[in-house]
């Protein structure tokens, strides 16, 4: 399809998303099979032989140790988890008399019947040696050149039986027809000597320079064998008997050495369950530690002022905002700390779900304290909640990071002293000079932008304190259960009544004209628009502010009859936050912006989105993006400006224009961009993954979790004798970032 014919004009409403099906439940579900396992070896000291220095494998070279330490192989533990990225397939054998038709690499076996040197003519040409060996029905030659001819003379003997695999020829002369020049080969010392290179589901490893494939398969293959067998089983017995999960010894070596495709896949399934299952109950017994750590406060829910505040509403919050209410209002009357994330698409009404909760805070005679990733976010919900609190008799200040000195020496007092209620304000919030008189409720709002650490840090600042944490991009669900594991979850998964899709289209240069007559007739009928220029605020380079400058200048001169104002991180905050106010007040009607407006910012008139360079942005980008439209009750709009030049790029956009549902676009971004892009698990400070898929093992790490609460609810600190492997391992897979009460 040409580019062009995608893009249009704003008529037709959005096609039915071609995703609107694909739900996880096409996924195959987790088989059920039995197998019969030795019982579990309480040994903990195999589990440490998992530290064991990589030296300990015998026969091992200093060079292949320093070979090793660049695959971040140092231990035998590192060595065992080394898994294959990929397999070759080469279980079928070929008869030689029928090798050579197909184009694909064969496996044929045979013995080496003689060596023939063929002479060479020129005097530089490499020197050539040709290996004949039979199998009964016709002859082939391996051929090699140069140093490999000499090599393989002294490699395969006359009466070797030799398996090899390679792409084989039908030549036109010579007394072997069949002949190959690439091949991997291996010899056959017994009868039942197992292959490694060839003949088998063939392990391909990652490598490192100076470390050719068939020595590192060689040398994984030997530590399988010879370690493989010793290595600990910490998963319950009852727990891998229910779920069919092959025995871990046999796993290992299973990983690295299929016997057959099924036994690989039940070696993975094992090993992708593990990982998941180590990842949950390390996040579980987290969250359960800190639970008992601390008695949290039990907040009273049924007071005067939240009442009051929900009846000043000018809507009514919907039935999935009800319900997240309650669940969170369940967790503040329990007397332990709430972590509970909540999460729904840009537009659901997350404020004022997280507005009813902080009153109830303030109620109960305490703080409440809402962090932002921005200033102009910080400022917009300041306004909201100053104006929803006003009547209440309820105090909300603001601290942000460029505040004069006097101003923020104010604010700081007040929230000191305890005259501040309610605290809005931007990571300026998690500084040192900032104390609270009596903290005991926290929300922090996108919290995509916050590590761990910050959210950590404004938590400390109370004690014991509730915890919202608030997420506009909607993670998938796998993503959340995986990353947020020690949250528990609330989604809106509803929009307040009477939004309308946003109608999407892809435009290029040829399309302004037609974009900028309709931008047009949308300010005529009041409304006003959005026009976005690329790159992020954190980033934000003189020459990407110059794009949005010039952007400015040029639609003042286009649209002259409007009121054109220009907003980018470069500005001062207060000249951001005077920006944004008029645009609020409606005294700005196209605001050219960097994105610094891409989260939270909230203006209901605004009903058209220009994106320019569309395809340099992020598929959650872009959504967030759009998100600032389609919040009143107008009919809105979003233009994709750009010319995308990779296939990712332009799947975004078509990703863009096909749906509005946030899960879906979500879902997309997890499949074009990993897991690992979207969260940063390190920064998250989570183990990593080295198997399992957060995009295909999805049922896995449901049952995964499944069977971690339960255990978790069972022995909340894995105290029983019959759980101290488990501990151990769960420990060690988590590398200190996990720390359990001590068992006497
Ligand atoms: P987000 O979840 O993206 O943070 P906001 O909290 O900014 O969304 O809410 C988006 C808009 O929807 C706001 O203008 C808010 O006043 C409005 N809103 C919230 N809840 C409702 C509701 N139940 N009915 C109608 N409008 C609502
Ligand atoms: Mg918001």
């Amino acid at each position: 399809m040409l580019y062009d014919e995608r893009q249009g004009e704003f008529d037709l409403p959005g096609e039915d998303s071609p995703w609107a099906d694909s739900g996880e439940d096409d996924l195959p579900p987790v088989p059920e099979v039995s197998i019969s396992y030795p019982p579990a070896d309480l040994d903990i000291e195999r589990l440490a032989g998992a530290d064991a220095p990589i030296t300990s494998v015998a026969r091992i070279s200093e060079k292949r140790v320093e070979l090793l330490r660049k695959l971040g192989v140092t231990t035998l533990g590192d060595c065992l988890e080394n898994y294959p990225r990929d397999y070759l397939d080469r279980t079928r054998m070929t008869r030689i008399g029928s090798a050579g038709a197909a184009d694909d690499a064969e496996t044929v076996q045979g013995r080496v019947v003689r060596h023939v040197d063929v002479p060479v003519r020129r005097a530089k040409a490499p020197k050539v040696t040709k290996v004949i060996i039979y199998d009964g029905t016709a002859l082939a030659a391996l051929v090699g050149f140069g140093r490999r001819a000499g090599y393989l003379k002294v490699s395969l003997h006359v009466d070797d039986v030799v398996v090899v695999t390679g792409k084989f020829k039908r030549s036109q002369r010579g007394e072997a027809r069949i002949e190959a020049t690439t091949f991997e080969y291996e010899v056959l010392s017994d009868e039942d000597a197992e292959l490694v290179h060839t003949g088998r589901l063939v392990p391909v490893y990652r490598l490192t320079a100076d470390m050719p494939q068939r020595a590192l398969r060689t040398f994984m293959a030997r530590v399988a064998n010879a370690h493989g067998p010793n290595v600990p089983e910490a998963l319950p017995e009852d727990l891998r008997r229910r779920r069919g999960l092959m025995h871990r010894p046999q796993a290992i070596r299973q990983i690295h050495l299929p016997e057959s495709s099924e036994a690989l896949r039940l070696a993975r399934e094992r090993l992708v369950f593990e990982e998941f299952f180590l990842l949950q109950l390390g996040l579980l017994l987290r969250k359960e530690s800190n639970e008992a750590a601390q008695p949290g406060i039990a907040f009273r829910t049924d007071g005067d002022k939240a009442n009051r505040l929900r009846a000043a509403l000018p809507f009514q919050l919907t039935a999935a905002q009800e319900s997240s209410l309650a669940e969170i209002e369940a967790d503040m009357r329990r007397d332990a700390p709430m972590s509970r994330l909540l999460q729904g698409d840009v537009g659901s009404g997350k404020t004022i779900v997280a507005g009813i909760a902080l009153t109830h805070a303030v109620e109960n005679g305490l703080q409440g304290a809402i962090m932002a990733p921005t200033e102009i976010l910080a400022e917009q919900h300041y306004r909201t909640l100053s104006t929803l609190f006003e009547s209440m008799d309820i105090r909300a200040v603001l601290v942000k990071g460029d505040m004069p000195a006097a101003a923020r020496r104010e604010a700081t007092e007040m929230i000191a002293s305890g005259e501040a209620d309610v605290v809005v304000g931007t990571h300026a919030l998690i500084q040192d000079s900032v104390e609270f008189a009596d903290l005991g409720f926290v929300v922090t709002d996108e919290q995509h932008r916050f590590g761990v650490m910050q959210r950590a840090t404004l938590r400390s600042k109370g004690h014991a304190v509730d915890t919202l944490v608030m997420t506009a991009t909607p993670i998938p669900r796998t993503l959340a259960l995986t990353a947020y594991g020690d949250l528990t979850l609330s989604v809106i998964d509803e929009l307040p009544p009477g939004r309308k899709p946003i109608v999407t289209k892809q435009f290029t240069d040829s399309g302004r004209d037609h974009l900028y007559r309709f931008v047009e007739s949308q300010l005529k009928k009041g409304r006003q628009t959005y026009v976005i220029y690329p790159l992020i605020e954190e980033s934000e380079k003189l020459e990407d502010i110059q794009a949005a400058v010039e952007g400015h200048e040029q639609l003042s001169l286009r649209f002259a009859d409007w009121r054109v104002g220009l907003l980018h991180g470069r500005l001062r905050g207060d000249e951001k936050s005077d920006i944004m106010q008029r645009f609020h007040r409606h005294e700005i009607d196209v605001l050219v912006s960097t994105t610094v407006i891409e989260v939270g910012v909230d203006v209901p008139n605004a009903n058209v989105m220009v994106i320019e360079h569309a395809d340099r942005f992020g598929l959650a980008q872009l959504h967030q993006l759009r998100g600032r439209v389609g919040r009143g009750e107008h009919e809105s709009y979003c233009a994709l400006v750009g010319w995308p030049k990779s296939d990712d790029a332009r799947r975004r956009l078509d990703v863009m224009a096909a749906t509005t549902d946030g899960f879906v676009i979500a879902e997309e971004d997890l499949k074009i961009r990993g897991p690992g892009e979207i969260l940063g698990t390190r920064q998250a400070g989570l183990p990593d993954l080295k198997l399992a898929s957060l995009v295909t093992d999805i049922r896995v790490l449901e049952a995964a979790r499944e069977d971690a609460s339960a255990l978790v609810l069972a022995d909340p600190a894995l105290a029983s004798p019959s759980h101290a492997l488990l501990r151990e391992t769960v420990l060690r897979a988590w590398g200190g970032k996990l720390r359990l009460a001590s068992v006497g």
